[in-house]
């Protein structure tokens, strides 16, 4: 058994790595610049918590949220590892257990909001304890146009420079423009070691269709699997409301989800979807960041999602007990003009609008595929699939002919 095996069941008691855990664990124990991208639920916080325990000296991590970063360092107190957070959450008698387990050289991982990066008495403190890492969670907040930007990350190239030391970044953002802003202003542009991994959910089949009878379409798609806990996306709060009472009309447990409704409302369904089995949620996508039901057999779309991420953020919500679980994303020209629509007319700046268009031509690209949907997919975060996964729509029936024939009869009829 490895040191590295050693410490994952001693310490954090797991039997073994998840996928791409081994391999990112080395090498920042090793002490290399590592980029590691792994979607939610991955398990990338093990990447640089374990090689803190394998490394000499204190392994600064900077992290997004307070509440996080605290929950992170209950459990691995409770885990018997010394940690602590600089926060602007934290009690006076917080603070100076983190400063005394420090200069007592006892302290291994030191959890950081990136605004204590503003002050300049960060850098020298942070030299005089001894750090001898960086681990940057959520590092795609260093991205202007991202979703998540958070100008305090921008600090963090300045800070590996005057320490010295390697520096692991770790995100579940895969486009290749976001990967490139990391290696940019974390890296000073030089290419860390990359590591892209677990993207590929193999037991959820994939599914397009053209919008063509939607409320048709997705009531078929549920009946189908009828008693099985489902969500369904839509674009518009109104159509969640709809299409839920068409559901209910049909017999079907179903109940609508959205940001319009009271805070109380919303707890309701999410208790009851979470509780019953074969509950439907007609949902916007404000439905989704606190879902952790394992048994979610399928999700629909009845509207085009906003980008190729989005949709494969909220497909991934079935199947996460590994069991085969169904999607089916229905899209159509009214849809593609309508997210257009919504970038346009975003306050966003140019250059976020430009990779908004991008992402969701990428998810144009994937409804309109002709060969394997996930091969596709998967390429686009950076995996290489060399097989037809045997697990989606085009693989179930490749298209090549009956594809051309219709478009071709359109033609001819037009
Ligand atoms: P991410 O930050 O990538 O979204 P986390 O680091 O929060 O993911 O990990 C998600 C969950 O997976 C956590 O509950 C964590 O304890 C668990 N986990 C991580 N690595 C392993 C492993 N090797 N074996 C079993 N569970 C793991
Ligand atoms: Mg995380």
């Amino acid at each position: 058994m490895s040191r590295a095996e050693a410490i994952l069941s001693d310490i954090f008691g797991f039997d073994s790595f998840r996928p791409g855990q081994r391999e990112i664990v080395e090498a920042v124990a090793a002490g290399r610049d590592v980029l590691a991208i792994m979607p939610t639920g991955g398990g990338k916080s093990l990447c640089y918590q374990l090689p803190a325990l394998m490394r000499e000296g204190v392994t600064v991590v900077i992290s997004p949220l307070i509440a996080l970063m605290r929950d992170q360092v209950r459990a691995l107190r409770e885990a018997g590892v010394e940690a602590g957070a600089l926060t602007s959450g934290n009690t006076e008698e917080e603070t100076e257990a983190v400063f005394s387990a420090l200069e007592a050289g006892r302290l291994k991982l030191l959890y950081m909001a990136p605004e204590r990066l503003a002050s300049t008495a960060t850098a020298a403190m942070l030299r005089r304890i001894g750090t001898s890492a960086i681990a940057v969670d959520e590092a795609h907040c260093v991205s202007q146009w991202g979703h998540d930007f958070r100008p305090d990350y921008l600090r963090i190239g300045e800070l590996r420079r005057r320490l010295g030391v390697p520096l692991a970044a770790f995100t579940a953002t895969a486009d290749a423009e976001t990967r490139q802003e990391i290696v940019a202003r974390l890296f000073e542009g030089r290419a860390p070691q990359t590591f892209i991994h677990g993207f590929d959910r193999p037991n959820i089949h994939l599914a397009f269709a053209p919008k063509d009878r939607p409320r048709a379409q997705i009531l078929a798609f549920a009946d189908a699997r009828r008693g099985q806990s489902g969500i369904v996306y839509c674009a518009t709060r109104a159509r969640t409301e709809t299409l839920a009472r068409a559901l209910t009309e049909e017999g079907h447990a179903a109940a609508a989800y959205h940001g319009g409704m009271e805070a109380e409302a919303r707890r309701e369904v999410e208790a009851r979807f979470q509780r019953e089995d074969g509950l439907i949620v007609v949902a916007t996508v404000a439905f989704g960041m606190g879902v952790d039901k394992p048994d979610i057999r399928w999700v629909a779309h009845a509207d085009l999602p906003k980008s190729i991420e989005a949709y494969y953020q909220e497909i991934g919500r079935a199947g996460r007990d590994g069991a085969p679980a169904e999607t089916l994303t229905l899209f159509g020209p009214d849809d593609i003009r309508l997210r257009r629509a919504q970038i346009d007319e975003s306050l966003a700046p140019p250059e976020r609008k430009a990779a908004d268009h991008m992402r969701l031509n990428a998810l144009l690209g994937l409804a309109e595929a002709v060969e394997c949907r996930r091969r596709r997919l998967l390429a686009y975060f950076g995996e290489a699939e060399a097989e037809p996964c045997g697990n989606c729509d085009l693989c179930d029936a490749p298209p090549a002919t009956f594809d051309g024939t219709e478009a071709v009869q359109k033609v001819l009829s037009a």
